[in-house]
């Protein structure tokens, strides 16, 4: 039964179908929404559909941002000689965090998944190989998840990366097997990263 009356049913199953939230969180935002003060309710619409409409994928490393270059790939402070392998955006921001990494990244969304159908030519992998042929590359740090398709994701990239002749190395397995990197502290990251293996 409708209980609450249409604009405020709409407003909740908008919000349960977000990833994370379950029928009575979305009850508990649409509710804190509708009592905001003055025009934070608009703001939180706009903040929503400015960045639907302004973001896009940095043209180097494919992380989400609003120019052309993400302010990492832009940045003259940074190792562009280093690239660290993502899966997500979040997973960079995780690194990010930790505040020790210095050089560049590459972002994948997404790792080679089999079973759901999703094969190399679905991530940014060939983005990574161009970028490769094109840029001067003295270390590629595979920081994939150590999940299963995370860690054939990386011998994946490994094997197509070894013929190049460029370093190539595998954050270490302190990463807990099947963890999602963004709920990992800095200073477990810090170690995967110091612990890297020189594949
Ligand atoms: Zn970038």
């Amino acid at each position: 039964m409708d209980i609450y009356g249409g604009k405020v049913h709409r407003l909740i199953e908008e919000l349960s179908s977000l990833p994370g939230i379950g029928g009575k969180t979305a009850q508990r935002l649409a509710f804190h929404i509708i009592n905001l003060p003055g025009d934070r309710a608009k703001q939180l619409a706009d903040a929503i559909v400015d960045a639907k409409q302004n973001t896009r994928y940095c043209k180097s490393c494919y992380t989400v941002t609003d120019g052309d270059l993400c302010p990492i790939c832009a940045s003259g402070k940074r190792d562009h000689k280093t690239i660290m392998v993502v899966e997500s955006p979040r997973d960079l921001a995780a690194y990010e965090r930790t505040g020790r990494y210095t050089g560049v990244y590459h972002v994948l969304h997404g790792v080679i998944n089999p079973a759901l159908g999703i094969g190399a030519g679905d991530i940014r992998l060939k983005e990574l190989i161009l970028r490769l042929e094109k840029e001067d590359c003295e270390e590629l740090i595979i920081a994939t998840g150590s999940s299963v398709e995370g860690e054939a994701t990386a011998m994946y990239i490994s094997k197509l990366v070894k013929p190049s002749g460029i370093k190539t190395s595998r954050i270490a397995s302190g990463v807990p097997v099947g963890g999602d990197l963004e709920c990992i502290d800095e200073v477990t990251l810090m170690r995967a990263l110091d612990g890297r293996i020189i594949l």
